[in-house]
């Protein structure tokens, strides 16, 4: 590091001009020692000069445009390491020897896998409920942007428990919480890994059926409502835990929040009816 430092100096914003300059005085100490030579015996042999001044040249050009060669894929793996570190994807780091700068190409790949964990982890905490494990409203629309893409139709769905205040108030909150675990896992073991359920918030969830028909998805959701009993198991075996759902269709991202509403208000019609029922929005 002494050297570095001291010549610091030179080029202080251009550590390769630093390392050319180098280069080039050192290509240049036989023909400076001739002359010094030649000086002091005063004896001056012209044609060796001659040779040794176009040796130096080439020699010269030689190194400047190697060193140059050489040093970019130093510059290369710097760029990548600021692209991780302004936290954008990186994808296609180079592969280099097992010399310096294989491993310095090691340790930017390694930086880049690092970090797109770390965002993925991000993103994932983000866009995830952490009581359920399923995705909140914002997850919710992000995967559904995905999946719809390109889908003529799909369907949607908003489920809501009955009565969970009461479960609350009778069970504790905790208990409430287990009913909700409880209830996520019973959707998402009900439906397509292609289709989509979340958090809608609270004791609401949703559920987005992709190419389904309303006829598919009613099928889906009448199943997910006569099987819950039997797998949200309540404190209480006199507790009968029910919902009540809106379903409404729709034909592609665009209409997402036309049908939620639909959806929703259709689940407050089936609520209104008595609960444990689905509704259909006309
Ligand atoms: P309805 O049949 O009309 O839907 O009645 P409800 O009691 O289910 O609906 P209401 O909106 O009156 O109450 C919802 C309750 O859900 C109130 C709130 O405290 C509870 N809740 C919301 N989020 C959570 C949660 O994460 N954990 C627990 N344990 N309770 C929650
Ligand atoms: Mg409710
Ligand atoms: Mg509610």
């Amino acid at each position: 590091m002494r050297f570095y430092h001291a010549t610091r100096f030179l080029f202080p914003r251009r550590y390769e001009l630093r390392l050319l300059l180098v280069c080039f005085l050192a290509v240049h100490v036989p023909l400076i020692t001739v002359l010094m030579f030649e000086a002091v015996t005063m004896h001056w042999d012209l044609t060796i000069l001659g040779v040794l001044l176009v040796a130096t040249l080439a020699g010269t050009a030689l190194g400047l445009a190697a060193i140059h060669a050489l040093l970019t894929p130093v510059t290369r793996a710097i760029d990548l390491l600021e692209a991780v570190h302004a936290g954008r994807r990186v994808l296609d780091v180079p592969v280099g020897g097992q010399d310096l700068v294989g491993r310095l190409y090691l340790g930017v790949a390694r930086a880049a896998n690092e970090n797109a964990a770390r965002m993925e982890r991000l993103v994932d905490a983000a866009e995830r409920d952490p009581l359920t494990g399923l995705r909140n409203r914002r997850g919710f629309l992000d995967s559904a942007e995905t999946l719809l893409d390109g889908a003529t139709q799909a369907v949607l769905a908003i489920i809501d428990i009955d009565h969970f205040k009461q479960i609350n108030d009778r069970f504790g909150h905790a208990e409430g919480d287990r009913v909700l675990e409880q209830f996520a896992r019973h959707l998402e073991n009900g439906i397509r890994r292609t289709d989509l359920a979340a958090r809608w918030g609270g004791e609401e969830f949703i559920v987005l059926f992709v190419g389904a028909s309303i006829a598919e998805a009613q099928a889906v959701l009448e199943r997910l409502r006569t099987g819950l009993a039997r797998d949200c198991v309540m404190p209480d075996p006199a507790w009968e835990l029910t919902f009540s759902g809106g379903v409404a269709r729709l034909a592609g991202f665009a209409g997402l929040g036309e049908a939620t509403h639909q959806a929703d208000a259709a689940m407050y019609a089936a609520k209104q009816a008595g609960r444990n029922r689905l509704q259909i929005a006309s």
